[in-house]
């Protein structure tokens, strides 16, 4: 029944592919952009040391509101080497080191219609040998170093190493990040990051 009522609801309103980046973003999770305040407030992960915010380190628990709250800013990443050679197309490897599943549930969302990663030359790849970018999400587990190690070392250069959401840059709360946070080409904050802010950090990725 209820996926009848969301095939009828496909057909009345159509497939719409959004205009981001040309026009703003249609649908903005808010909690999920920069926040914004001042004051030393108790923060469970340190992501606020001097009244300055750390994107790599927040949670949005929201335990800070409202001394800091959220303005809509998406451009909540950090990219250290871009790749120019990636422009026209740009092969991501996804890769789970112990996610909770939702940073995994966000990347998925920008291979959907409503934000349609094709449209910026960027597809996903299931093999790291084909993988321009590793994106990688999730805190540091023993039982997937191997395969991480193995991965990366799979991968053909140029190529990129992106983490994805605070555990994997920082740990979160939960550990410590899958990688050393310097190992990271690109960083892109959130817990989790929302579509449009993955999308911007990966065509800055590429010089764009
Ligand atoms: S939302 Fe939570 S994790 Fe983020 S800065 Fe505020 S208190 Fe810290
Ligand atoms: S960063 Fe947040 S959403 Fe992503 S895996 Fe960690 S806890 Fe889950």
């Amino acid at each position: 029944m209820i996926k009848n009522l969301w095939f009828l609801r496909g057909l009345r309103k159509g497939i719409r592919t959004e205009k981001f980046p040309e026009e703003n973003p249609v649908e903005i999770a808010l909690w999920s952009t920069e926040l914004i305040g001042e004051g030393n407030v108790e923060c469970p992960v340190d992501a606020i040391v001097d009244g300055q915010w750390n994107f790599e380190k927040c949670i949005f628990c929201r335990k800070c509101t409202p001394s800091f709250a959220p303005k809509g800013n998406i451009n909540i990443f950090r990219v250290r080497n871009n790749e120019p050679a990636f422009r026209k197309s740009f092969h991501l490897f996804p890769f789970d080191s112990g996610a909770c599943g939702a940073c995994n549930a966000e990347l998925h969302n920008i291979a959907s219609p409503q934000y349609d990663m094709t449209r910026f030359g960027i597809f996903f790849t299931n093999t790291p040998r084909h993988a321009d970018a590793i994106v990688i999400m999730g805190v540091w587990t023993q039982g997937m170093k191997k395969a991480l190690d193995l991965a990366l070392d799979a991968m053909p250069g140029p190529k990129l190493v992106i983490a994805l959401g605070s555990c994997a840059s920082t740990g979160g709360i939960m550990g410590k990040g899958a990688l050393e946070n310097e190992k990271y080409d690109v960083i892109i904050g959130g817990c989790p990051p929302n579509p449009y802010t993955i999308l911007s950090a990966l065509e800055k990725a590429r010089g764009d």
